[in-house]
C-alpha cells in the first residue's frame, strides 16, 4: 500500500504541475536542466550557449538562429525567488575579458532567457527558456529514494572494495573495521567515519582516478548544509540487512541517511528535477579515457544511473499522479576541442556505445536520447606540425599559467603545438586498457592528463563583440529547442 508520505508527496507534485501547466498554456516556456559532474564544462557552457543566443552567435546548424527567424534573446528575472541566479554577466567578463575560466557550479542556480522569434509561418512569437544548473552529483541521488541504508551501506562498501578505489579507501576502511554497529551511537566517531568517507569520496573524483559514482552527492557538492546531521553519516558493515537496535550506531547512521532522503534527495526531485522538460547531460569523458578502463567502466555505471533517474519518475517510484515532463535527453561529450576534428565523431561514437550498453534506452519510451561531442568554448586551433617525415595533426593553445608537461612550465601566454592523438577506432580498446591515453604534447609518451589550454584571444571587431568559437553547440542547441522555435 502506498505510504501517507508517498501521496502526500504526489499530491504537491501535481499541484506544481498543474500550476506549470497554466503557466505554459499563456507564456510557452521551456525549462532546461544542465548538469553534469563538477568539472564536466556546465558553466562554460551555459555561459557559452546564453552568450551566443544573446548576441547571435555563429551557429550554422541552430536553423532558427541561421536563418534569422530569432528577432532578441534577452535576460529576464528568473521564476523562483529561492533558487540563485547563474552569474552570467561576472562568467563571461571571466572568461572574455580576462581570458580566465569561470567559477565551476557549486550549488544550483537559474537564468531566464526570453526569445522573441518568428515561426516558420511567419507568425511573431516569444518562447521563455529557463536555464537550470545543477550538479551531476545530486542528480546520482535519486536512486537512493529507493534503497534501504542497510542496501546503500553493502553497496558501497562492495564498491569500495574494488580497484582502484580500496586504495583510496583503505583509511576510512581501517577505522570503519573498529566500529561495532550493534553498540551505543557515537557522535564522535561518526563525525570521523563521515570524514573518512568523504576524503575517500573526494579522493575517487581526483582526475588520475576519475570516478564517476559517488553517491551521496552532497558530501562532495553540499551546498548550504555543510557540517548538518543529515550530512554526517557513513556506511557500516552491517551483519544483516535488518535494521539496527534502538540506541546503536547502525539506528544512528540509519535515521541520518533517512534525514538525508528527506531533507535533501526528495526537494530536489520535488522542487527542480521533476519539473525539467529538457535535459543535457554534460560528460567528461576525456578525463576518464585518460585514467583508464577502471574510471570508464564507473563512468558507465554513473551514465547507467542517470538514465535510471530518468526512468524513476516514469516507473516505480512517482508514478501515478505525476510523470517527470523530459522528453528530450541529450548526452554531450565536453572539451572536444582537446581533440583534433578528426577523433570528434569517434568520441561521439564511444559515448553511444556507453550508452548503448546500458542497455536502457529502450525503456526510455517517450523520451528521445541523442549523443554529441562538443567545445563550449573552444580553446584550441588545429595545424599541421612536421615532426621528422610526418606531418601530425595538431592542436595549437595557450596552456593556463603554471601547467606542467614534460618538465615544462608553461607561462600562460606562450602558443604550443600539442599532437594530441586520436581516439581508436574501435571503442573496445578503451574499455580493454588496451589503449595507452592520449598524449599531452607533441613530443612523446602519453600523459595521464591533457593539458589545460587559456579560453581563446577573441578578435574585438570595432563595433561588434566576438561571437565565442565552438564545436557542435549549434547542434546542441537544434536537439534541445529547435523544435520549440519551428
Ligand atoms: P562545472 O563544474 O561543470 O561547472 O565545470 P566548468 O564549466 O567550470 O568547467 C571546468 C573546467 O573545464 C574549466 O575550468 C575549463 O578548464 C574546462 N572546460 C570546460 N569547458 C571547456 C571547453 O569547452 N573547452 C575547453 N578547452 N575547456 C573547457
Amino acid at each position: 500500500m502506498a505510504s501517507f508520505s508517498k501521496i502526500v508527496e504526489e499530491a504537491r507534485l501535481s499541484a506544481r504541475a498543474l500550476l506549470d501547466y497554466g503557466d505554459n498554456l499563456f507564456n510557452p516556456t521551456v525549462r532546461l536542466g544542465v548538469t553534469g559532474l563538477s568539472r564536466a564544462g556546465k558553466t562554460v557552457f551555459i555561459t557559452a550557449l546564453v552568450h551566443g543566443l544573446a548576441r547571435g552567435g555563429r551557429f550554422p546548424v541552430f536553423e532558427s538562429l541561421a536563418t534569422g527567424r530569432i528577432a532578441s534573446a534577452r535576460l529576464t528575472p528568473q521564476p523562483d525567488d529561492t533558487v540563485p541566479r547563474f552569474a552570467y554577466e561576472q562568467h563571461l567578463r571571466t572568461l572574455v575579458g580576462e581570458r580566465r575560466w569561470p567559477n565551476s557550479t557549486v550549488d544550483i542556480s537559474e537564468l531566464r532567457l526570453v526569445i522573441d522569434y518568428q515561426r516558420q509561418n511567419g507568425a511573431d512569437r516569444t518562447l521563455t527558456l529557463d536555464i537550470v544548473d545543477y550538479p551531476g552529483e545530486w542528480l546520482l541521488d535519486l536512486p537512493l529514494l529507493g534503497k534501504s541504508y542497510e542496501q546503500w551501506a553493502a553497496e558501497s562498501l562492495a564498491l569500495s572494495r574494488q580497484q582502484p578505489r580500496a586504495l583510496l579507501a583503505a583509511e576510512w576502511h581501517a577505522h570503519l573495521s573498529t566500529l561495532d554497529p550493534q553498540a551505543h551511537e557515537d557522535e564522535q566517531a561518526t563525525l570521523t567515519a563521515a570524514r573518512l568517507f568523504t576524503d575517500y569520496l573526494r579522493a575517487c573524483r581526483d582526475e588520475r582516478f576519475a570516478m564517476s559514482l559517488l553517491p551521496p552527492g552532497r558530501f562532495l557538492m553540499p551546498g548550504n548544509l555543510a557540517g548538518s546531521p543529515a550530512l554526517t553519516f557513513a556506511p557500516l558493515d552491517l551483519p544483516s540487512d535488518e535494521a539496527g537496535p534502538a540506541g546503536s550506531l547502525w539506528a544512528m547512521m540509519a535515521r541520518r541517511y533517512e534525514a538525508y532522503k528527506d531533507a535533501v534527495v526528495r526537494p530536489f526531485f520535488r522542487d527542480h528535477f521533476a519539473r525539467l522538460d529538457r535535459q543535457i547531460v554534460l560528460v567528461d569523458a576525456l578525463a576518464a579515457f585518460n585514467a583508464g578502463p577502471e574510471a570508464l567502466h564507473d563512468l558507465e555505471a554513473a551514465l547507467a544511473g542517470i538514465l535510471d533517474c530518468f526512468r524513476i519518475g516514469r516507473g516505480t517510484l512517482f508514478s501515478a499522479l505525476f510523470r517527470p515532463r523530459i522528453d528530450r535527453i541529450l548526452f554531450a561529450a565536453t572539451k572536444a576541442d582537446h581533440l583534433h576534428h578528426s577523433s570528434h565523431d569517434r568520441l561521439e561514437a564511444i559515448l553511444r556505445r556507453m550508452l548503448d550498453r546500458t542497455a536502457m534506452r529502450a525503456e526510455l519510451a517517450g523520451a528521445a536520447v541523442d549523443v554529441v561531442a562538443l567545445a563550449a568554448v573552444r580553446a584550441t586551433r588545429e595545424a599541421q606540425v612536421q615532426r621528422g617525415r610526418d606531418r601530425l595533426p595538431s592542436i595549437l593553445g595557450t596552456p593556463v599559467s603554471g601547467e606542467v608537461a614534460n618538465g615544462e612550465t608553461f607561462d600562460g601566454e606562450t602558443e604550443v603545438a600539442t599532437f594530441p592523438g586520436d581516439l581508436p577506432d574501435n571503442p573496445e580498446e578503451l574499455f580493454s586498457g588496451g589503449f595507452r591515453g592520449l598524449s599531452s604534447t607533441a613530443s612523446d609518451k602519453a600523459d595521464f592528463r591533457f593539458l589545460r589550454f587559456r579560453p581563446p584571444l577573441l578578435e574585438h571587431g570595432t563595433t561588434e563583440e566576438p561571437s565565442l568559437p565552438h564545436i557542435r553547440l549549434d547542434r546542441a542547441l537544434q536537439f534541445l529547442i529547435g523544435d520549440r522555435l519551428q
